[in-house]
Parts: C-alpha cells; sequence; structure tokens
C-alpha cells in the first residue's frame, strides 16, 4: 500500500515532463497479441537482439494497431543497441540517417525500422519551441516519452507477449481516445507536424482527440507554415493515402488547422464541397486504398488542384487565349502558387502535368487524332481524368461515352466512330495545325 503510495508520488513527475516512473507491464491475457500476429521479420529482428543480450521490442502504430485488431502496415522495433550493433548483426541491413541513425534491417520481402532509444532531453530549440536537435540516446522510457501520442508509446515484446506501457496507451486505446503524452502545446510547438499526425491517426482509427490534445490545435496552426515543404509534403501525402483522406481533411477544417498553413491544403478544403471534383476524387480514392487497388499521386494531386487550373483556364480562355496555350498559362500559374512554399516532388508533378496537358486533345475527334491519342502512355490517366471532369458536369457525358467507346471497339468501329462525330468544335478548331505533341516521358512513377 505504502509502495503504490510512493510509486505514485514518484510517477507524478514523469506526467509532468520529467522524472521516472514505473511502467504497466501487461500479461498477455489483457490485450491478446500473440507472437504469431508479428510478421516473420519483427520475431526475427526481435528475437535476434534479444538473443545478442539486448532488449528489444515491436513498437508504435503496429502495437496499436493489433490491439485494435487492425493488421499493420509495417513493424518497427526499438532497442537499447546502438546503431552500429544492430547493422552488426544482420547482414541485410544498412544505417540510415545523418542526424538521428536508424537502421532498416531487410528480412525476405520487408524492410523493418529498428531505432535506437532516444533521449527524453530535447536539444537546441529555436525561439518558437521548435526541436533543432534530437540526437541522444536514452532509456526506454526516455523513448516512450518522446513518442507523441499515449497509444503509439506501447512496446510488445514477443518473448514473453508482455505489453510495456509508461503512459496509459492501452487505457486510451479502449477509450479510442488520442492522448498527446506531456503537455500538448509545447509538444505541438517541439513538432507542429504533430497536429496534422493528430487529425489523421484519429480519423484513420476512429478515434476522439482528447479535448486537451485538441484545444491548442487551431492556435498552433501557423507553426506549420514554418516547416520545412518535403515534410509536409510527406505528411499530407501519409493523410492523403490513408483510406480516410476525406474525413481527415474535413477534420482539419474544423479543427481551423487548415487556412493558411499550406497552398496545397487550403486549395484542396475550398474545392472540396459534396458533388465537387475534389470531392468525387478524394471519394475514389478512399475506396481504391479500402480495397487495395492502386493510387497514382500524379492523378490525385492533379485532381486537387484541378479546379484552380481550371478556373484560370476559363478565365484565360475568355480573356481571347486559344485553349492549348491558356491550358498551359494555367498551369505555370498554379504551380507557381504551390511552388513556393509547397515543392511538389518531381516524381509526381511530371505524371500531374501530362494528365493536365492531355486534356485538350479529347476534344479534337477528326481525322487521326483519337487513334495517335490513344497510342499515348498517358491516355488512359488523361481520360480517367475527362470521366471525372464529365461527372462532375464540367464536359458533356456524351463526350465521355464516346472515348469510352473507342476505347473498347476495334479498328472498324474505331473508325466509324470518327466518321459519326458531329464536331460541335467550330470551323476555328479545324483551320488550326495540329495540337504540338509532347514527347512521351518516361514513367516517372510507380503508385
Ligand atoms: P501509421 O499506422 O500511419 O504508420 P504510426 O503511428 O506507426 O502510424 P509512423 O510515422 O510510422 O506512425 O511512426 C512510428 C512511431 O514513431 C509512432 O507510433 C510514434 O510513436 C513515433 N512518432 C512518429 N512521428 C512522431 C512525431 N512527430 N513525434 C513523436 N513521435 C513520433
Ligand atoms: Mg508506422
Amino acid at each position: 500500500m505504502i509502495r503504490k503510495f510512493i510509486r505514485r508520488v514518484l510517477a507524478l513527475p514523469s506526467a509532468l515532463g520529467g522524472g521516472r516512473s514505473r511502467p504497466k507491464v501487461i500479461p498477455f491475457a489483457m490485450h491478446g497479441i500473440r507472437r504469431d500476429q508479428l510478421s516473420r521479420g519483427a520475431l526475427r529482428v526481435t528475437s535476434t537482439l534479444q538473443e545478442a543480450g539486448f532488449s528489444a521490442f515491436v513498437v508504435g502504430g503496429a502495437v496499436r494497431d493489433l490491439m485494435l485488431g487492425v493488421s499493420p502496415k509495417d513493424f518497427d522495433v526499438a532497442t537499447n543497441a546502438t546503431p552500429e550493433q544492430v547493422h552488426h548483426l544482420f547482414r541485410r541491413s544498412r544505417i540510415i540517417g545523418r542526424r538521428f541513425k536508424i537502421v532498416h534491417v531487410m528480412v525476405g520481402p520487408e524492410t523493418l525500422e529498428v531505432t535506437t532509444f532516444r533521449g527524453g532531453e530535447v536539444g537546441r530549440r529555436n525561439e518558437e519551441g521548435r526541436i533543432m536537435a534530437d540526437n541522444s540516446y536514452g532509456s526506454q522510457e526516455e523513448d516512450a516519452h518522446r513518442r507523441d501520442f499515449t497509444v503509439n508509446a506501447l512496446f510488445y515484446n514477443p518473448a514473453d507477449e508482455s505489453v510495456v506501457d509508461f503512459h496509459n496507451g492501452m487505457r486510451d486505446i479502449k477509450a479510442k481516445k488520442l492522448v498527446m503524452i506531456g503537455q500538448p502545446a509545447r509538444r505541438y510547438q517541439e513538432d507542429p507536424v504533430r497536429m496534422l499526425r493528430a487529425v489523421r491517426l484519429a480519423a484513420k482509427l476512429g478515434f476522439e482527440i482528447d479535448e486537451g490534445t485538441r484545444r491548442p490545435i487551431a492556435q498552433h496552426a501557423a507553426l506549420l507554415r514554418n516547416e520545412p515543404a518535403a515534410r509536409l509534403f510527406d505528411e499530407l501525402l501519409k493523410l492523403l493515402l490513408s483510406g480516410h483522406a476525406y474525413a481527415c481533411l474535413a477534420k482539419l477544417r474544423d479543427e481551423g488547422l487548415a487556412q493558411g498553413a499550406f497552398p496545397l491544403l487550403d486549395a484542396v478544403l475550398t474545392e472540396m464541397g459534396e458533388g465537387s471534383f475534389v470531392r468525387r476524387a478524394l471519394d475514389s480514392t478512399d475506396a481504391r486504398i479500402r480495397e487495395e487497388r492502386p493510387v497514382s499521386v500524379g492523378f490525385l494531386l492533379a485532381s486537387l488542384l484541378w479546379p484552380q487550373v481550371e478556373k484560370r483556364w476559363r478565365e484565360l480562355q475568355a480573356e481571347g487565349e486559344k485553349p492549348v496555350p491558356a491550358l498551359a498559362q494555367a498551369m505555370a500559374d498554379v504551380e507557381s502558387t504551390q511552388d513556393n512554399d509547397f515543392a511538389i516532388p518531381r516524381r509526381f508533378s511530371t505524371t500531374m502535368r501530362e494528365i493536365w496537358v492531355q486534356q485538350p486533345r479529347f476534344t479534337s475527334r477528326a481525322g487521326a487524332r483519337p487513334f495517335r491519342f490513344l497510342e499515348q502512355p498517358r491516355f488512359r490517366a488523361a481520360y480517367d481524368f475527362l470521366a471525372l471532369r464529365g461527372a462532375a458536369g464540367e464536359v458533356p457525358q456524351p463526350l465521355v461515352d464516346w472515348w469510352t467507346a473507342f476505347q473498347r471497339a476495334d479498328a472498324d468501329a474505331r473508325q466509324a466512330l470518327v466518321d459519326n462525330v458531329h464536331d460541335d468544335e467550330g470551323p476555328a478548331k479545324k483551320r488550326r495545325r495540329r495540337p504540338r505533341r509532347k514527347k512521351p516521358q518516361a514513367d516517372g512513377e510507380t503508385a
């Protein structure tokens, strides 16, 4: 009794950001995670480390997902072995990262991320409280403390099938609550991306963000503006590919996190109303991911930014510009607003541009043009995009149907389709020379 009391008193400073606390060690009977639910790689890596005398646990999202009965998409391992020691134990492994080293261990087709326990002491900070250096090793407890949410700080030990829980993560999983470890406002200052993670994980897991964790978000949203564009893009991509993109984005909007944080997000949030083009793109992406079908990131980005491009395209045409150059100008205008603060990696932007640039070609159906277009490597993506435009009422459905039929038809039937086009494009189009042909580009992206 007294010991329990002392323990509780000793545990107190930990909740406030320092000191030590004793973890709960939760036996199998209470959480039900069997070691055979782990991947082969996770078992191999933890057992090899343990046999070499180190401690090793499966940690983070995988433990959380197993407790929720969801199969984890990958397994991370945390250990007290240094990266060099880990590397030494696994032939197929490499040390990556400069500032903070982690080890990628390959087991069969799997890659596991093995991280040495990180120190709780956060290093240098800038004037906004952002961590600038975070590279010391530490104890398991310190490692738990520097993780973001209580439900992400659980350690699973396959050797005895126990879960080590420093921050009541299991309780919060049962309550379906996302609770920040430590003081939320401070943790957002240390790393603003945690705000995006909160929203993404809550939407993905169907959890509620605990009030104390939620409240500071709106107030700290502006900090995201200072984050490196590449990191924001990565995080946004995780969100878009979570299978719950629309729910995540709606939540971002509701939490007041979005406006002004970064332009791509602004673009999406103002255009995702019911029935809109963007909304359809998000819904179809979510559906594809849930059905485990592949998704093209370039296509998705093309969809998300299209309303802006399309609006500008229309404006320029209204000012008397021809469709093809008007589109090129509209694309450049929209991309320049994105590029300053929010660089879209080239492997995606190439596909995105190719999809856009093909759109005017769907309206020239005379002569050999449709046949040539069909042979383009990007035809299929461009056509899917056209179908989305059709569904959103932006182009006439008969035009989409014509291209659907044209693709499926044999050579004779194709010719008949072309012959039967009573083009509504007007004589101006016919007089123009062939549209410039873009050289087909190498496939820059595999989604
Ligand atoms: P997902 O299921 O989407 O992969 P995850 O929680 O596993 O979610 P990861 O990005 O794979 O997310 O991160 C693995 C673990 O690393 C997290 O569970 C968390 O413990 C820790 N972590 C990741 N990002 C942060 C962060 N910004 N601040 C603190 N801890 C983090
Ligand atoms: Mg993960």
